[in-house]
C-alpha cells in the first residue's frame, strides 16, 4: 500500500540553448506527486503506511528551496548577469523579508542558494530533471516508490523499487531518527 502527498511548487525557469519559446524565461505552478510505500510494517493502531503530513514535511523541508525561485542551468549566461543586479541591489547575501527559505543543499544535480531564491542545475530543468532531483533528494528520507512531476502542459513519472525499511515509530508513524526516538511523540525504541 501507498501513502500520497501533492505539493505545488512557483518557479521560474527557461531552457537554455532549446530551439522553443521556453527558451525565454517563463514561470510554473508545478505538482510534484509523492508516493511513498512500506510493505512491511503499516503498524497496527496507526493503520497508515506513512502519516501523508509528515511525508509533506519532510518533503517540503528540502523541496521549498524550489518554490518562488528562480532555477537556472549552470552554464546560463543569465545566472552571472541576475546574480550581478542582486549584487548590486545588495540582495544577493538575502534580505530581510526573505524569509520563507529551506535550508540549502548540494547534490550532484542541484544547488540551492536560499538566500537570493536560486536552484542552480546541472541538467535542463524539465519535470523530467526535477525528478531526477527530487529522488537524489528524498531517497534517504522516504521510501518513494513513485514520483510525478506535472508542470503547464508536461507531465513526467518515474517508479523505484522499495528495498530497505525505515525505522519508523508505532505509535504516530513518523521516521525515528539516529537514536531510536520519535521527534514527534518522544517514543523511544527500546
Ligand atoms: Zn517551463
Ligand atoms: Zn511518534
Amino acid at each position: 500500500m501507498r501513502s500520497i502527498t501533492t505539493i505545488d511548487l512557483q518557479y521560474a525557469h527557461r531552457f537554455y540553448r532549446f530551439e522553443g519559446e521556453a527558451q525565454y524565461l517563463h514561470g510554473h505552478t508545478g505538482v510534484l506527486t509523492i508516493e511513498v510505500e512500506d510493505s512491511v510494517s503499516i503498524n497496527p493502531g496507526v493503520n497508515m503506511v506513512f502519516p501523508c503530513n509528515e511525508i509533506h514535511k519532510t518533503a517540503w523541508d528540502v523541496l521549498q528551496n524550489f518554490d518562488h525561485a528562480l532555477i537556472l542551468r549552470e552554464d546560463d549566461p543569465l545566472l552571472p548577469a541576475i546574480l550581478s543586479v542582486y549584487e548590486k541591489q545588495g540582495i544577493k547575501d538575502g534580505h530581510p523579508r526573505n524569509t520563507m527559505k529551506g535550508k540549502s543543499f548540494k547534490t550532484e544535480l542541484a544547488t540551492a542558494y536560499p538566500d537570493c531564491r536560486l536552484v542552480v542545475t546541472k541538467e535542463t530543468m524539465t519535470v523530467e530533471g526535477m525528478i531526477k532531483i527530487v529522488y537524489d533528494l528524498l531517497k534517504d528520507k522516504l521510501n518513494i516508490a513513485k514520483l510525478t512531476f506535472k508542470s503547464g502542459a508536461n507531465t513526467a513519472s518515474q517508479e523505484y523499487e522499495v528495498v530497505k525499511t525505515i525505522d519508523r515509530c508505532p505509535l504516530c508513524g513518523i521516521a525515528l531518527d539516529e537514536e531510536g526516538r520519535c521527534q514527534k511523540c518522544g517514543y523511544r525504541k527500546k
